[in-house]
């Protein structure tokens, strides 16, 4: 497999610290979504973030991200605090150190498969998204998305989020529409990526702890590691 990956090795990747998030239910009221949560994620491999439907994955990935502000509490990439929203150093870094593998389905459906893998990528290079396909195992790079499969979708959605060469995926529910089958070919995929990002899966399917080195729960918002 050709890897592109960046090998510049961080001591600590990212780091949450005491992050809550809440948001407004009723004029008056507000949820509470995210309790507390600390997180140091310092080396490559693969985090599993395990929680059911609306205990809050989404907005831990997009905290996770930088694509939103907590509440309270710091987020920083490798050691820069960038909690503050809005700066010039935040949006370079979630272009450039960031890759996002959105919930299926994320393939923009008017644009082939390799126009979707190009799009977000900074320095257009078709050859080097070509590789990225190749690698992954994604033949149809011609096709739109609704002429693959599923399965190949998903591997197109992976690919896209690695051709800026980021340091971290963040990857939303990869496997929940595809059969065990499906869900074990994409998650050998994202093992064999573990050597070169650090991975951040966040699913319901505890089928999934298999492939991971850390698993964390989460539940009502509330982080534990288990
Ligand atoms: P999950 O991804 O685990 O299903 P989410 O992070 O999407 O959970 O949502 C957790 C809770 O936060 C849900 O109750 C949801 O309604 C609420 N929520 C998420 N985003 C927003 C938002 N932008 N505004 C208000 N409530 C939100
Ligand atoms: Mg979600």
């Amino acid at each position: 497999m050709v890897l592109w990956g960046c090998s510049i090795l961080f001591k600590e990747v990212l780091k949450l610290k005491d992050v809550n998030k809440s948001y407004p239910s009723s004029a008056h009221e507000e949820i509470l979504v995210l309790n507390q949560i600390s997180l140091k994620l310092s080396s490559k491999g693969i985090y599993l973030i395990l929680g059911p439907h609306g205990s809050g994955k989404s907005t831990l990935l997009r905290i996770s991200g930088f694509l939103e502000s907590p509440s309270s509490g710091s987020v920083a990439f490798a050691g820069r605090d960038l909690t503050e929203p809005e700066s010039q150093e935040r949006l370079n870094l979630i272009r450039n150190e960031i890759g996002f593998v959105p919930p299926y389905p994320s393939l923009l459906p008017y644009l082939t498969i390799l126009e979707n893998v190009m799009l977000p990528m900074v320095r257009k290079n078709k050859f080097k998204v070509l590789e990225i396909l190749k690698s992954i195992g994604v033949e149809n790079n011609g096709s739109y998305p609704h002429q693959i499969s599923v399965e190949e979708q998903q591997r197109a959605s992976i690919a896209r989020a690695m051709v800026n060469d980021p340091h971290i995926l963040l990857v939303d529910e990869p496997t929940s529409p595809l059969s065990e089958t499906g869900a074990n070919e994409i998650m050998h995929i994202l093992r064999d990526l573990k050597k070169e990002y650090t991975i951040m899966i966040f699913t319901d399917d505890p089928l999934l702890s298999k492939y991971s080195d850390t698993v964390f729960k989460l539940h009502h918002g509330v982080l534990e590691k288990i």
